[in-house]
């Protein structure tokens, strides 16, 4: 084999055995000969589409050179959200560390992890939302979209402190950048005139905008894509169709506030949104509004709202004080959810 150089790699022996001690200095010495320039533009690509954190420790393993070139800057700042894709159970101080340097080496995908876990998990309220409005500044669209939830909340803040018109503009940056709970928020925002001018046919379009979206990111080939759509758009938002993967920071706040956190949380009457996928809890109580059918659940957002009524909340919804009211409140229920993509909030 030919290298670079225009040395040959000798042929391996032919009796089985396994290669001498000479023939193995041989290979490392013309990966030392490799020069650092070649090696990092590897491990950038490497770090850019690694699948998961272990992909990166592996590497970091193999040597002493390639631990030190896998913390350089220019790898740490292409690392991929799911080479950052940090466990809950695995969180550590040496974790954050790692995250801290991939935000300074200009990593947007870390800004924005470490910024949502320190600002819901560590209750790191101000440094958080400083490390997603970063990223946001990158146009990192999950971050735009967080700072939406933020500001439709008033989240870290009193009620007082909800922004919806700053709400909206974060959201309309985000949808454009293709965000599905983005588009699908603003559609809301747009058919109820919530923090902008109501405009129905143009909210309708971005909610059907949304599902277009979130079919293609799921279904891989365009000819499923194409049967699925035509169903949906004849079922207009029914549709059963399978949602993607939430991203790796709304994993980690799951599972964080799946055990004794969110039990802790629950205790001190802060409630978590009810789209288990989410992962979000209330920065103060009250915060989330409640489905105005069942009261039962709490949504952070409408696109919580959205996904969790198609995946559970459909067939678990019933009116409050239905005993009371009997047909009447199940049919004014079962109408307003039709018109409203599912549920209600107040
Ligand atoms: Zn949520
Ligand atoms: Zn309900």
């Amino acid at each position: 084999m030919q290298t670079r150089s225009g040395s040959v790699y000798r042929k391996p022996d032919t009796d089985g055995k396994s290669p001498s001690r000479k023939r193995r200095r041989v290979a490392v010495d013309f990966f030392d000969g490799l020069p650092d320039d070649l090696v990092l533009s590897i491990l950038c690509k490497l770090i850019s589409s690694a699948q998961s954190p272990s992909d990166l420790v592996s590497v970091m393993m193999t040597c002493k050179r390639m631990n030190g070139l896998v913390m350089n800057p220019m790898v740490l700042s292409k690392a991929s959200a799911k080479s950052l894709a940090i466990r809950a159970k695995n969180w550590s101080e040496s974790a954050h560390r790692f995250l801290k340097l991939c935000v300074d080496a200009g990593c947007l995908e870390a800004a924005y992890t470490l910024g949502m876990i320190m600002f819901y998990c560590l209750q790191s309220r101000s440094p958080g939302a400083a490390l997603m409005a970063k990223a946001a500044m990158g146009s990192h669209a999950a971050a735009l979209y967080s700072l939406a939830v933020v500001q439709f909340n008033g989240s870290g803040g009193s009620k007082t402190h909800k922004d919806l018109r700053a709400g909206v503009a974060l959201c309309a940056r985000a949808a454009y950048l293709g965000h599905v709970d983005a588009l699908r928020e603003l559609g809301h925002c747009l058919q109820d005139g919530y923090g902008v001018r109501r405009n129905v046919a143009e909210g309708r379009r971005f909610l059907l905008q949304a599902n277009a979206r979130e079919l293609a990111e799921v279904v891989p080939t365009a000819t499923w894509r194409c049967q699925l759509h035509q169903q949906q758009l004849r079922s207009d938002f029914g549709c059963d169709v399978p949602v993607a993967e939430p991203h790796s920071a709304n994993r980690f706040m799951a599972e964080w506030f799946a055990g004794a956190r969110g039990k802790e949380a629950e205790e001190g009457g802060l409630r978590l949104c009810s789209h288990a996928r989410c992962g979000r809890p209330e920065t103060r109580k009250h915060e989330f509004r409640r489905c105005s059918v069942c009261g039962t659940v709490n949504y952070c957002s409408r696109a919580c709202q959205a996904l969790h009524w198609r995946l559970a909340h459909k067939s678990e919804c019933v009116p409050m004080g239905r005993w009371a009211d009997g047909v009447a409140a199940a049919a004014a229920a079962d109408a307003d959810l039709a018109g409203a993509d599912g549920g209600n909030l107040n």
